[in-house]
């Protein structure tokens, strides 16, 4: 398909980057399930010649990529974390990024104890806060990097005014948009130069295929992540490839459900005398409710909230629900519920990530909204 910035999500989720294969008419991009590819001529190849460099099926995911985030280039990775390697290689030892306090703790983690043994600075501040950003910003920082919502507190922040901020300093912004997807928020439109995303979350959709993904506009830094992609190698396979290109082609479909049953679901806690506080952007009592209406299309499917009963109570609930299925991970199109101090976030307990015990954590599904509600009322009820 032609690309065309006419095109609405809904659209260029179905086509975008999947053009009938050349050969035999296929409609939908085969797995090129190959490790090399014949050349015509010694060192005159032209397309494909090694599946770490290239392979058809990731091509057409790359273009998917790019038209989801109205981006000119993207490039597929093995995970989240391994897209997100790859930008911190374009930064040098003695130099600065400057991070949310608040990212994900897989992201912290490499930050911390990987990046930082490699001689990489690294400042973790509050990016809700324009003045703190500021002012902890180095003559040798060289990137912002934020999440927004963020995990599992689901803080916002600005895009537009982090992205003002990074030019001024002439600094490069980088926003893992993963909670969003590219369905609720498009950070380069908003003045981002790098949106990253673990594609194994709302993007591939079905847990059951991990991934990441970068997209950007810059020629020369695409060329960079290119090489580096290349070079060092953690690239998805075609298969993983070919699932998460048949995951985004439900993408704003399911987002669409994903946010309907969250708000439901999250008025539901908000109303029931067992819970103390539910944190949902879509709700009038998030801090940043008006920030979510500016910045995001949806507010997404992801719930936080603390019950009057405290720990013991939240493991109980993740224990004794039948249809969310206590996990890690999330944006699947199965309702999943986890206690992130002793589960995802148990690798930042003693650090600034650290959270509350007694918080529970929502994945919602696309499920019907009233099974999912009848599903926490029952365990609710019995607090
Ligand atoms: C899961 C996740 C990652 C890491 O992605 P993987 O695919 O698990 O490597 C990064 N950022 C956010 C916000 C995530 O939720």
């Amino acid at each position: 398909m032609t690309q065309s910035p006419n095109f609405h999500l809904e659209t260029l989720a179905v086509h975008a980057g999947v053009e009938p294969d050349p050969q035999t008419g296929a409609v939908m991009t085969p797995i090129y399930q190959t490790s090399t590819f014949a050349q015509a001529d010694v060192a005159q190849h032209k397309g494909y010649d090694y599946s770490r460099s290239d392979n058809p099926t990731r091509t057409a995911l790359h273009g998917a990529l790019a038209a989801l985030e109205g981006g000119t280039y993207a490039l597929a990775f093995a995970s989240g974390m391994a897209a997100i390697d790859t930008i911190l290689r374009l930064i040098k030892p003695g130099e600065h990024v400057l991070s949310g306090n608040d990212v994900y703790g897989g992201t912290f983690r490499l930050f911390d104890k990987v990046l930082s043994a490699y001689g990489i600075e690294f400042t973790f501040t509050d990016t809700t806060d324009e003045t703190a950003v500021s002012a902890a910003i180095q003559p040798n920082t060289k990137l912002i990097w934020l999440e927004t919502p963020t995990n599992p507190m689901l803080r916002l922040t600005d895009i537009a005014t982090m992205a003002k901020l990074a030019k001024k300093a002439g600094v490069w912004l980088g926003v893992d948009n993963t909670f969003a997807s590219p369905a609720l928020q498009n950070p380069l439109a908003l003045g981002a130069d790098f949106v990253v995303h673990s594609t194994t979350k709302y993007i591939g959709g079905h847990s059951d295929v991990v991934g990441g993904a970068i997209i950007l506009n810059d020629t020369a830094v695409y060329e960079r992540l290119k090489f580096l992609q290349n070079a060092a190698g953690a690239v998805p396979g075609p298969m993983d490839c070919f699932l998460t290109l048949r995951g985004i082609k439900t993408l704003a479909i399911r987002m669409a459900q994903h946010c309907r049953n969250a708000t439901q679901i999250a008025q539901f806690l908000a109303d029931h005398p067992a819970v103390a506080e539910v944190i949902y952007p879509g709700l009038e009592s998030h801090p940043q409710y008006e920030l979510a209406q500016r910045q995001m299309k949806g507010p997404g499917g992801m719930i936080s909230f603390i019950l009057h009963g405290g720990e013991a109570a939240a493991r109980l609930v993740a224990r004794d629900t039948q249809l969310f299925t206590l996990a890690e991970s999330l944006g699947g199109v199965e309702s999943l519920i986890e206690l992130p101090a002793p589960m995802t976030h148990a690798s930042v307990a003693d650090s600034p990530l650290a959270i509350d015990p007694g918080l529970v954590r929502v994945s919602v599904g696309i499920e019907n909204a009233q099974d999912l509600i009848n599903d926490l009322k029952n365990v609710l009820n019995k607090l």
